[in-house]
């Protein structure tokens, strides 16, 4: 957690130091030797890692986005949690996380399109996989003015938990319990691609960008409307909301929260996010609280 490492990193490639060219071409040898590595075993039998990364570079270009044509309409980033061959939670019928969170995030999409002045667009509309931080590098290229990241909790030993909470980054998790959860959809996806070490230069990068507080401050409020627009619709947990250092949060532009709909371990709660009723009034609320958010900030 060096806030001075980015800062020292860019004096370093400056001065064009010896040091600093030799790090360069060490670092061109290894990516050379990454890619090398892919090719040879994209060759082999059913190439399942070069179809993983021709999935990557979600290229602003070619997402959809939803809603009228208007550039100067705000710009809703919608990102259903997991996808492909990373299925996230399992309710206990077996059906997975991420089949609710797609739906929900496309009734999501339906509802805010319906009632016009706002664009939307969505990480995914199918089950693919997306490493998490093409998500918010998608929200970036497109300029989002809010990033809403959808997933279902999962309760491990405890069948009955249940009930939603909403998330926002922070360097440090606002209790043991959220630095466990932000640990595990960390680590979710491919091995290597989302790994803690590769968090700790994110994090560093983050602290150092001054941005970050105002970005932060709009995904404090987001979190506190849709929890005060879920008020007598959903059952949050307590503390309804929490803090953890989540990759896929970590923009340091665009705010950003990520919704646990509820606990798809729990029976019950499983069957209503896999319900259409169940999606359309997650949808319904957490369209409420997208419409406040975007109203108060347009009014400040
Ligand atoms: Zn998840």
């Amino acid at each position: 957690m060096d806030a001075g490492h980015p800062g020292s990193r860019m004096r370093g490639s400056q001065t064009g130091s010896a040091r600093g060219r030799w790090w360069l071409a060490a670092g061109l040898a290894a990516l050379l030797a990454v890619v090398a590595v892919f090719t040879m075993a994209g060759a082999g039998q059913g190439a399942p890692v070069q179809r993983v990364l021709l999935q990557r570079g979600l290229s602003a270009e070619t997402t959809t986005v939803f809603g009228p044509p208007d550039p100067s309409l705000p710009l809703v980033v919608i990102d259903p949690g997991h996808g492909g061959f990373d299925p996230g939670a399992s309710a206990p019928d077996g059906r997975s996380e991420k089949d609710a969170v797609l739906a929900i995030a496309l009734a999501l999409r339906d509802e805010l399109v319906a009632r016009g002045g706002i664009r939307v667009a969505l990480t995914r509309t199918d089950d693919r996989f997306i490493s998490l931080r093409e998500r918010p590098a998608l929200a970036r290229r497109l300029g989002a003015d809010l990033f809403l990241s959808l997933h279902a909790d999962s309760g491990g030993a405890e069948a009955n938990a249940l009930g939603a909470s909403v998330y926002t980054f922070a360097p440090r998790a606002s209790s043991s319990e959220a630095a466990r959860f932000g640990e595990r959809e960390n680590n979710s996806g491919l091995p290597g691609d989302n790994g803690a070490g590769d968090a700790a230069p994110a994090v560093q990068d983050i602290l150092a960008d001054l941005t970050r507080r105002g970005t932060r401050a709009d995904a404090a409020e987001f979190k506190r409307l849709l929890v005060r627009e879920s008020a007598g619709e959903l059952t949050f947990r307590q503390p309804p909301t929490r803090s953890a250092a989540l990759i896929v949060l970590a923009a340091p532009d665009v705010p950003s929260a990520l919704f646990e709909v509820g606990f798809i371990t729990n029976a019950g709660e499983a069957a209503r996010l896999h319900s259409p009723e169940g999606q359309a009034q997650i949808a319904r609320v957490t369209a409420s609280a997208i419409r406040a958010y975007l109203a108060r900030r347009d009014r400040s």
